[in-house]
């Protein structure tokens, strides 16, 4: 078996599910009902809109367990982001209307061209490192060896004053 811990995150309405929050919702449902396990699934964080223009965001965690190996678990989560008509135009950071990312894996390591794992950018992301810890505690990023706790922690600390 394999456990994973993915990032969900909206920040666009969807015309039949809603609101972000609901689009993350239903879509840790489309997830299990494609025959994965949910272990746990964090609070759902919403953050206002910055500008006038800008929706606003959702963004939460889940652990789910699996037999499906890494690239098929990205097939899988590629396709319920497709479902939920993400477009992909080649584009990061884009306005979208779900992003699944897997963040960890109970195997460790991964690396090729579609998927590296653990995800490049989770430490440095509060609203990916936060909704984790509440979940998965003492989980730990194998590149440093930190439990998400600890991860989280060190987030949340204000920056040493200069000396
Ligand atoms: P970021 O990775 O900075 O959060 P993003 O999630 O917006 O950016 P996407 O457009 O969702 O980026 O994905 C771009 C590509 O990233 C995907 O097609 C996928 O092959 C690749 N990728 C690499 N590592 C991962 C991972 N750990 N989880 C999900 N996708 C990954
Ligand atoms: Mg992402
Ligand atoms: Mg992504």
């Amino acid at each position: 078996m394999n456990r994973y811990l993915i990032a969900l995150g909206s920040n666009q309405r969807h015309p039949r599910f809603g609101p972000p929050a609901a689009i993350l919702r239903a879509a840790l449902a489309a997830i299990a009902e494609r025959g994965i396990t949910l272990e746990a699934a964090s609070r759902i964080i919403r953050s206002r809109p910055l500008g006038p223009s800008l929706g606003e965001y959702a963004n939460g965690a889940a652990v789910v367990e699996s037999d499906l190996a890494p690239l098929d678990m990205l097939d899988l989560l590629q396709d319920v982001e497709a479902a939920f008509s993400r477009k992909r135009q080649g584009q990061r950071w884009r306005s979208r209307t779900l992003d699944l990312d897997i963040v960890l894996w109970s195997g460790g390591f991964w690396a090729d061209d579609r998927l590296i794992i653990p995800h490049r950018e989770f430490r440095a992301r509060g609203f990916v490192v936060h909704p984790g810890a509440q979940i998965a505690a003492d989980w730990r990023d194998p590149v440093t060896n930190l439990s998400l706790k600890h991860l989280s922690t060190r987030l949340t600390r204000r920056p040493a004053p200069p000396r």
